[in-house]
């Protein structure tokens, strides 16, 4: 121990988890990312003590050379330092420091009818008159806190049903960056059944750097539920699947691709069969990176209540996501929480809360998460020049959902009662925020089950190991006052 601790000691911090190895344990904190293996005969007693209750180890307790390196690596920290409030810091921070992106739902129309879909195919749309208004938002957003990169979302709907208003809109933002030397990157979330046949070009314009594509399972599954709409079908529509494939086949040579395969008690058998197809393809050895996602479909919202019986339990839907584990090569894996082969704290938290990115709806209005488009009294806000009126929240009729702006601008998940208590909370920070906002107890409480289950897994594997079967954390492991 250094002179300044001798006299001392040091506690153990509350972030500390321990999972048995094939010969002894890793100690991971979820607080700082840090994992250490320890084998020998004081293994076990010292990696229950670092993992159990706080405790303050007497100077000289251990070893100055054992002290000073779990010192260093957060497993112990002073006896009067508040954890909570460094976890609270990072998460504010990454809340100012989050990029300027805004999602734009071009349109809510779409030429496919899937019965899952919680949008209401509005034929609402932005038109060439919001072209201004959406310039205008990104220029107040990047100019809040002087950011020097835009990304734009191109959402639906089928963004690309309205591609007059994305082409018009993706020249103008572009215009306006260069003007300001702001960095510009765009993104497009499709079903992938209406793109313009030279994607090498289509890519390059609109500085398309990630599309995604969702699948439904393989051909059979994928149609049935991916089925065109009456009045939509054109002579080239005859398997949305195939549309798909082939889709993803071509912007594989262009851009990178996340294939969201969304999963439920009917289509999850098809899963192996789709990984082999994709490999068989060559998604994954394609010039740009194919990253396949298992979502659980879901009800999201109110809306899509009626999901319920379809969703996978969440044992069922872990299962689905260790089986894409094994047979997708890393590469393809989502390893945006892994950093060296081990889970990481969360640094960035997701685009509604971030203070300078928006969600713009096709009804012209301003939301904070996409999942709320078209619930117009969710609204925090609307598209300044179509209605003519200044800056968002000063028009004379505010949106109802006004109040949930300021919801969205104070949470906070270090002070939630459950939150605050919880130990997973440096790399979960309350999971997704919309379940808090809609007191979705049982979705909130699954948060917590996903990691007792699967942070034991997650730190083996960064071992190459995996943890005894059916290891779980407890809930005192997870809660320790
Ligand atoms: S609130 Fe939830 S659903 Fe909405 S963007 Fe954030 S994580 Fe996604
Ligand atoms: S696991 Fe549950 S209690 Fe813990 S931070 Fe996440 S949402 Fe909150």
């Amino acid at each position: 121990m250094d002179e300044e601790t001798a006299g001392t000691g040091l506690a153990t911090s509350r972030y500390t988890f321990r999972i048995p190895l094939a010969d002894g344990y890793a100690v991971f904190n979820t607080s700082t990312g840090s994992v250490l293996r320890m084998q020998g005969e004081d293994a076990d007693e010292l990696t229950a003590l670092l993992s159990g209750p706080r405790t303050v180890l007497p100077p000289a307790a251990l070893g100055a050379k054992l002290a000073a390196q779990l010192r260093r690596t957060g497993f112990l920290v002073e006896p009067g330092s508040d954890e909570l409030v460094a976890v609270r810091e990072r998460y504010w921070k990454a809340r100012g420091n989050a990029p300027v992106a805004l999602l734009v739902t071009t349109t809510m129309d779409c030429n496919l009818g899937c019965y899952y879909c919680y949008e209401s195919r509005s034929g609402e749309a932005l038109d060439v008159n919001d072209v201004e208004g959406l310039v205008a938002i990104a220029r107040d957003r990047l100019l809040r806190r002087g950011k020097r990169s835009l990304h734009i979302d191109w959402y639906g709907g089928e963004p690309l049903m309205n591609l007059a208003f994305m082409e018009q809109a993706s020249a103008a933002l572009q215009e306006f960056c260069a003007s300001e030397g702001v960095a510009y990157h765009a993104s497009v979330v499709s079903n992938g059944t209406r793109w313009p046949g030279d994607l090498a070009e289509f890519v390059l314009r609109h500085r398309i750097r990630q599309v995604q594509i969702s699948f439904d399972g393989l051909r059979a599954h994928h149609d049935r539920r991916r089925r065109y709409r009456p009045g939509y079908r054109g002579p080239e529509d005859t398997s949305s699947f195939d549309q798909a494939l082939r889709l993803v086949d071509g912007l594989l040579q262009h851009t990178r691709v996340d294939i969201r395969y969304n999963a439920d008690h009917a289509n999850a058998g098809d899963l192996p069969g789709f990984i082999g197809l994709a490999s068989r393809r060559g998604w994954f050895d394609a010039p740009h990176r194919c990253v396949l996602t298992v979502a659980k479909l879901s009800a999201y919202s109110d809306r899509s209540a009626f999901m319920r019986p379809h969703e996978l339990t969440p044992d069922e839907f872990e299962e689905l996501q260790e089986l894409a584990e094994r047979l997708l090569p890393k590469e393809a894996q989502d390893d945006q929480d892994i950093v060296r082969g081990f889970p990481h704290p969360k640094t960035s938290v997701c685009g509604a809360l971030a203070p300078d990115s928006a969600v713009i709806g096709a009804d012209g209005l301003e939301y904070r998460c996409g999942l709320q488009v078209g619930e117009a009294h969710r609204a925090v806000g609307r598209l300044p020049v179509r209605r003519n009126l200044p800056l968002l929240n000063a028009g004379p009729s505010p949106s109802p959902g006004e109040g949930e702006g300021a919801w969205w601008d104070t949470f906070d998940p270090t002070t939630l009662p459950t939150c605050s208590r919880c130990s997973f909370l440096p790399v979960c920070w309350g999971g997704c925020p919309k379940r808090h906002l809609d007191g979705s107890r049982t979705d909130i409480d699954n948060e917590g089950r996903y990691w007792r289950v699967n942070l034991p897994h997650q730190v083996a594997s960064g071992f190459g190991e995996r943890a005894p079967e059916g290891f779980a954390f407890s809930a005192a492991d997870q809660f320790r006052d």
